[in-house]
């Protein structure tokens, strides 16, 4: 449509174009042409004129002749006389109808009236003689007031002359027929050009006009000769002149015509000549010319208005069309990708189109619902009837609702859409309109609407028990707390107030080394999270146990400090602890002992370093009991015990209740020299303590104890054997007189 309308205003254009080039090089030679075209015109004019005349005469040698022959067979002249009567009394043009004799006499009269004058015919009877048969003389042209005879206007008529013979063939004379020229003159005063036709004789006279101008009609007037009327053409007529002819008044034609030759071939016999003379004033051609140059004026006017108006029309709708075509595939695009499902329906709230929207929501494809109404989704249980009265009541009066509601699909799924109803009028028809409905199926989003709503319940409650159960602590770059949880301020005992702003050395317990610190940091330093069990101490110097992930907190991927999140296990370590340690003293038990010289036997030996094993017995201490009694037993065992772990205090010693009054110490990476100078220290120091003890018979009055001990590589020996080789030691420590220290291979004693 787009390609048509283009091509049609370029073709209009380009006619345009041409038509104004053809018309210019016209009217440059307008002139030209219009003098060439009158001139052609006229000359058709004259050559119908003439032909005309020459039909005529036709006629009138055919009627001539016939008379001629009805002469030839009817001898009888009362019968001949009515036969020709009747026949030429239809003929107007002929005035009178007779015969003469080879004399010139009058032999038989038609008309009888006694007017024709046969006196004339006398002048040119050696002419007559010598026509032939069948041929015809033309007299020349007489005017009936020649005759004296009064007729108004006068008549020009010329007599027709032709021999007639008798029914042996021998010539009887002639017949005339005298001839009106009113009728045949009278067809050139008629012309579609304005154009005067002027009959002339050989003398110039004129025989017909019909121009008001000179007034004076058919009248033969000597005095109103070609030379009285038209001046400036009369020498040019006088030299006998022919063709066409111009000057500045007048455009003129002159032709003769020779009216015998239109009757006879024979040119022996005496013609009558007549001259045409076709003639116009210039201004009436002038005026035609610019009366026709105004025509052409106004019709390229008229062109290059309506060119205006149909361009503009065209214009205006190709772009109208063009700009509908784009309009139309927005909109159509609008709907069709739409998110929201779009209905249309017309009055009768049939459904005329709906989208792909429409479809992916509800089930329904545009084939399934066309035609149907929107009734077909509406579910039942969701809305009241009023519900539904109130949308229409609103459509039809504000042509608009907005709303919720409910929804069946295909399938028979309820859904909830956000619905708009907008009514829209037809342009031009008032009485035309549509619904246009649009949704958004809102289903899911209510879903979870409600979902976010219960999470963020949830979530609350969440960030509540994290706060009361989740033992948090954030902590600056220089080490500062800036943030702990409730359950932090439970565990360590410090209030929120007390230890937000302190340093977090605030939690550290000597235990814990500083070692242990720096390989935290520097495992959140390189960004990783460090995870593991730390003892810290509590406000009121008590020992808890946290089992942490420390991560690192980024501000624009620089670490501002670190967050821990934590677990108590304080209960956990305190059973453990319990499991592996004596009561009484307090030191690791037996089971422990088990257990951690296997595992220092492994280390040892990954180390590639010895382990030093120990066995201690208090001496005589059946008696002590005996003497001092259970409790004040027990007693001297923990001052024993704790004297042990004070001597043996480095934090990869161990000191064990092997069983009754029987120690263990166990120590790594010592040689044998050390390892006896220690427990020589030991034995003394527990001398030191000054213990009572009456009864411990020869050796001492106070407490003493004897020590068996082995340095072993863990290559050499199983745990077992170490043991079995460290009590070995221990016995030859009693045999040797007790408050001894004996270690296995060794000569070293002390008395
Ligand atoms: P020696 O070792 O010097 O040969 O003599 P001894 O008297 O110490 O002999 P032995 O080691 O066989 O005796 C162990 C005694 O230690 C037996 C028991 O009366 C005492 N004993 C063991 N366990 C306990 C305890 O838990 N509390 C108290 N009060 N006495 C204990
Ligand atoms: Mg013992
Ligand atoms: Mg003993």
């Amino acid at each position: 449509m787009k390609k048509i309308s283009f091509t049609f205003l370029e073709t209009f254009v380009l006619f345009t174009i041409i038509f104004l080039l053809v018309s210019i090089s016209y009217i440059k030679n307008l002139d030209n042409i219009y003098t060439k075209e009158t001139t052609n015109y006229i000359q058709a004019e004259i050559d119908i004129k003439v032909e005309n005349l020459k039909e005529s005469f036709g006629i009138l040698k055919k009627d001539t002749l016939y008379i001629s022959y009805i002469y030839k067979l009817n001898k009888n002249q009362y019968i001949l006389k009515d036969e020709i009567a009747s026949l030429i009394a239809l003929k107007e043009p002929y005035l009178e109808v007779y015969f003469l004799n080879n004399d010139g006499n009058k032999s038989l009269d038609i008309n009888e009236n006694n007017l024709s004058q046969t006196d004339d015919i006398k002048n040119y009877l050696d002419d007559i003689k010598k026509l032939k048969r069948g041929e015809i003389y033309l007299s020349p042209i007489k005017l009936l007031q020649d005759r004296n005879q009064i007729i108004t206007p006068n008549v020009p008529y010329i007599s027709v002359i032709t021999p007639v013979y008798d029914k042996y063939d021998i010539n009887d004379g002639f017949l005339v027929i005298e001839y009106s020229l009113n009728d045949i003159f009278k067809l050139f005063s008629y012309s579609k050009f304005e154009l005067e036709t002027l009959i002339l004789n050989n003398e110039n006279y004129i025989l017909n006009s019909k121009n008001s101008k000179h007034n004076f009609g058919f009248v033969y007037d000597k005095n109103k000769t070609l030379e009285y009327i038209y001046k400036d053409i009369y020498s040019i007529i006088r030299e006998d002149f022919q063709g066409t002819f111009k000057n500045d008044e007048h455009y003129l034609n002159v032709k003769d015509i020779n009216l015998t030759s239109f009757m006879n071939l024979n040119n022996q016999i005496k013609p009558l000549k007549l001259k045409l003379l076709s003639i116009i004033d210039n201004n009436i051609i002038k005026n035609k010319l610019y009366n026709y140059l105004k025509t052409i004026a106004w019709i390229v006017i008229l062109y290059f208005l309506i060119a205006l108006i149909i361009s503009f029309i065209f214009s205006e709708y190709s772009k109208r069309e063009k700009e509908n075509k784009s309009r139309l595939k927005i909109s159509n695009n609008v709907f069709e990708n739409s998110h929201d499902g779009i209905i249309i329906t017309n009055k009768d709230n049939r459904i005329l189109q709906v989208n792909k929207s429409f479809t992916k929501i509800t089930g329904y494809s545009e084939k399934e619902i066309l035609n149907k109404t929107p009734k077909i989704l509406k579910s039942s249980g969701f809305h009241t009837k009023q519900f539904y009265k109130n949308i229409w009541e609103s459509v039809n009066n504000y042509n608009y609702w907005e709303g919720e509601i409910t929804n069946i699909k295909k399938d028979g799924t309820p859904y909830t859409e956000e619905l708009s109803i907008t009514k829209i009028f037809s342009d031009d028809d008032k009485d035309d309109f549509y619904y246009i409905a649009s949704f958004v199926d809102i289903t899911e989003t209510k879903k979870n609407n409600k979902i976010i709503e219960d999470k963020l319940q949830e979530n609350k409650t969440y960030l509540e028990i994290i706060n009361d159960y989740l033992i948090t602590l954030k902590v600056d770059i220089n080490g500062k707390i800036l943030d702990v949880s409730d359950a932090f301020c439970r565990i360590c005992g410090y209030s929120k107030e007390e230890i937000v702003g302190q340093n977090h050395n605030i939690l550290k317990h000597p235990d814990t080394t500083r070692k242990f610190y720096l390989n935290i940091w520097e495992k959140i330093y390189s960004g990783e999270t460090w995870e593991g069990e730390i003892k810290n101490m509590m406000k009121n110097k008590d020992v808890y146990y946290v089992h942490a992930k420390i991560s690192p907190m980024y501000n624009n991927n620089t670490i501002i400090g670190y967050a821990s999140v934590a677990v108590d296990i304080t209960d956990k370590k305190r059973i453990e602890e319990m499991s592996i340690t004596d009561e009484l003293t307090q030191t690791f038990n037996r089971r422990y002992f088990n257990s951690i010289i296997q595992k220092e036997i492994l280390r040892a030996r990954r180390d590639k370093k010895t382990i030093g094993l120990a066995i201690l017995d208090i001496d005589f201490f059946k008696q002590y009991n005996d003497t001092y009694g259970h409790i004040k037993g027990d007693k001297a065992l923990i001052k024993t015990a704790n004297c042990i772990k004070s001597t043996i205090n480095r934090a990869s010693d161990y000191v064990f209740r092997l069983g009754g009054e029987e120690f263990g110490v166990l120590v790594t990476d010592i040689d044998e020299k050390n390892f006896y100078l220690l427990l020589e220290k030991l034995r003394t120091n527990i001398e030191d303590l000054h213990i009572e003890h009456k009864s411990s018979n020869l050796i001492s009055k106070e407490l003493t104890i004897s020590i068996g001990g082995i340095v072993f590589n863990s290559n050499n020996l199983s745990a077992e054997k170490a043991y079995k080789q460290a009590d070995k030691t221990l016995y030859k420590a009693k045999e040797n007189g007790r408050n001894k220290v004996f270690i296995k291979n060794d000569n070293i004693n002390n008395s």
